[in-house]
């Protein structure tokens, strides 16, 4: 980078020290900071006819003063200005708080410009800029930067326009040549200059995307770059599996494998023999035959006379893991179950066999991951519904072992360049198929509540032999009265059905004990109609249920909806979910509509992605998902994939090295504090 850019933003005309020490808050400490310091949004005052303006918008009007503007004095020091504007035939009213002095500067028959927010019904405008005269035909596009109190937006833009004057032209190309004249991008020094003072929203678009992918390049980049001196620096465990033990293992399952599951199992098991660190996500929709693969690949592991560990978010998921596992393996493997209701003796002589390996699988919850789990040899550990869990504790299990391959499998498969993007460092499998004579499930949205209709259509249901989840009403600001509230249903469908057809409860509260015992009495059909909060969300498995009624499925994202929706499905009958929602909003009203009309887990993760943007989707314990100031990873999505196969042709062409137009590019990559600890060539 140009030396001159990195002086500090004192030496930007009109910036004092008391000025500089503001600007230093915001973040903005050298001359560089400034110049990309880009605004978050932009105003345009446009003059349109009333007719074609929103109510609550901004918007600029010009107008002809009917009479001289009225001043109104109250409280401590606080006015109120009105004016009446002749526009068009309309009279319109314009207010405007705290600016008394304008009324000296402006009389009848004046015309004025004035912008501010705007009140269709009451043909009102709350103003927050005015000009008197006539607006210009072609008005400026403003820029609006994030700010904090001690800088006005007006001082802002006047020293960036400072700035933009006097050091833009030091500013270099950091992109060769031949991308910028293939995408069509504006140069650097250009695009800086749009992005805050446009000339037009065309323009505008241009700057934006080139720094969108200047951005996006550089993080793929670094990414790959880690990625690639990260595997050659650390030694794994290189699995050399009994191929012929494992053979007979997936001959001996009662379903041939799909494509799909073959393909990621071959990936799996590619990484398993060579000598780096399996470090994998295996993507796949509900039902996809995920855990299939992952006990073919935990079994590989355990042939070389390793153990395996499976760790997943709740008990009830662990208890059906071991119970399903111990099914398909017979004899093959000893397999142990630790959750936290494991205790006293029993606990003591699991962890001993852990420790002396007697135990070929571990199977459990968060319990896996304390102190006095001591494994022998820990060489392959898989992480189920990894977003349920943080970056720690997937941590600590994979340091129980030496060196042990890593599964991740989540549910809620999201584009493959986005999971590689959000996850860093890991490789992505995807199942996106599904085993065939799968009938997709029939989802209703009913407005409003509980009606008879539903109520007959569960018993109908029943009637025929099937069982029926109810998903209690979510109230996340107090557990008390999430539990109230499913005690409140679960007496009220009681009431409806009882005795003739059993009723059960689960909530967070019951003991494990308790629990099982629900979950057992609704596996054998002793009880036909479960009444839950959304602790059966994952993984649950009981085929014999097909129906699936979700109260308040507004408040659901869609992920959540679909992973709901995934407990029915699981058998060979005809499925069916109910959702009873009111949304108010448009929002939910999508959410509603894409759940009837999909049932494909990667469309639907898409959408909810787009809809609630992947700061929530993902949430907070995925720390270490990218911050991009310009880009954003799902709206640019495009523009993230075009980077990334850029940047692995890059790296694999060793372009950074070898190419003088990448000189640029590599300074800047070798600046980067973590890769600059490594050696780069
Ligand atoms: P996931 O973990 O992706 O939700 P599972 O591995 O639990 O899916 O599989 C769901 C169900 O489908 C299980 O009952 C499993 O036995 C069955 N299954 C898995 N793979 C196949 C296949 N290739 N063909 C038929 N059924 C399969
Ligand atoms: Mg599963």
């Amino acid at each position: 980078m140009n030396n001159r850019l990195e002086l500090p933003i004192s030496e930007v005309k009109g910036i004092g020290e008391k000025l500089q020490a503001h600007l230093n808050e915001l973040g903005l400490f050298s001359i560089y900071d400034l110049l990309f310091y880009f605004p978050y949004r932009y105003d345009s005052y446009e003059v349109k006819p009333l007719t074609e303006l929103q109510h609550e918008e901004k918007a600029t009007i010009e107008g002809q003063l009917i009479s001289d503007p009225v001043v109104q004095f109250y409280g401590k020091k606080k006015s109120r200005l009105t004016m009446s504007l002749q526009v068009d035939q309309f009279a319109v009213k314009a207010v405007m708080f705290n600016r008394s002095f304008a009324k000296k500067q402006l009389n009848a028959g004046d015309t004025v410009t004035v912008t501010g927010k705007w009140d269709q019904h009451r043909l009102q405008i709350t103003v927050s800029q005015y000009k008197k005269g006539a607006a210009k035909s072609q008005e400026p596009i403003q820029p609006v930067y994030t700010l904090k109190e001690s800088v006005t937006l007006v001082t802002l833009r006047k020293v960036i326009k400072a700035a933009l004057e006097d050091y833009l032209h030091e500013v270099e190309e950091i992109l060769p040549e031949d991308t910028v004249l293939s995408y069509k991008l504006p140069k650097r020094q250009r695009a800086i200059e749009q992005m805050h003072y446009p000339e037009s929203r065309i323009l505008l678009k241009h700057a934006k995307r080139r720094f969108i992918y200047e951005e996006f390049l550089l993080f793929q980049l670094k990414m790959q770059l880690l990625r690639k001196l990260h595997r050659e620096s650390t030694m794994g465990n290189a699995q050399h599996y009994d191929n012929e033990r494992l053979t007979e293992f997936v001959q001996s399952l009662p379903f041939e494998l799909t494509n799909a599951q073959k393909r990621a199992l071959s990936e799996i098991l590619k990484d398993m023999k060579n000598p780096y660190r399996m470090n994998r996500l295996l993507q796949g929709d509900v039902g996809s035959g995920k855990t299939a693969v992952a006990a073919i690949a935990l079994y590989a592991s355990i042939t070389t006379g390793q153990q395996a560990a499976l760790m997943v978010p709740t008990e009830i998921l662990a208890e059906q893991h071991a119970a399903s596992l111990k099914e398909m393996f017979g004899d093959r493997i000893r397999i142990a179950l630790l959750t936290g209701s494991v205790k006293g003796k029993k606990r003591k002589q699991i962890l001993n066999d852990v420790k002396e390996q007697e135990v070929d699988l571990l199977v459990g919850t968060h319990a896996l991951i304390q102190d006095e789990v001591d494994f022998s040899r820990l060489g392959f550990v898989i992480v189920d519904e990894q977003h349920r869990f943080g970056v720690n504790q997937r941590r600590t299990l994979r340091d129980k072992g030496l060196h042990p391959d890593v599964l991740f499998m989540t549910a809620t498969p999201i584009p493959r360049t986005l999971a590689i993007t959000a996850f860093g460092d890991m490789d992505v499998s995807v199942i996106d198929e599904m085993p065939a004579g799968r009938k997709p499930i029939e989802t209703y949205w009913v407005k409003g509540q509980m009606t008879d209709k539903v109520l007959a259509f569960i018993q109908k249901q029943i009637q025929q032999g099937q069982q029926a989840y109810v998903i209690c009403p979510l109230i996340e600001e107090s557990d008390q009265l999430d539990i109230q509230n499913a005690i409140d249903l679960y007496n009220q469908i009681s009431a409806v059905f009882e005795p003739a057809i059993k009723v059960g409860l689960m909530h967070g509260r019951l003991s494990n004990d308790e629990k099982e015992e629900v979950m057992e009495d609704f596996a054998a059909n002793h009880v036909q109609i479960l009444v839950s909060t959304t602790v059966v969300e994952v993984g649950v498995n009981v085929p014999n249920a097909t129906v699936m009624v979700i109260h308040d499925a507004e408040r659901f994202g869609l992920s959540q909806l679909h992973q709901l929706r995934g407990r029915v499905g699981r058998g060979d009958q005809q499925s069916y979910c109910i959702l009873l929602a009111d949304p108010k909003g448009d929002v939910g009203k999508e959410r509603m509509r894409i759940m009837t009309e999909t049932t494909d887990g990667f469309e639907l993760s898409e959408q909810d992605l787009k809809l609630r943007g992947p700061g929530d989707f993902f949430g907070r314990k995925q720390s270490g998902i990218p911050e991009f100031k310009v880009g954003d990873m799902v709206h640019d999505y495009r523009a993230l994939e075009t980077a990334r196969q850029d940047a692995a042709l890059i790296i694999s062409e060793d372009l950074l090295e070898k190419d003088e137009d990448y000189r640029a590019l590599k300074q800047i990559i070798e600046q980067d504090e973590h890769i600059s600890g490594q050696v780069l060539d």
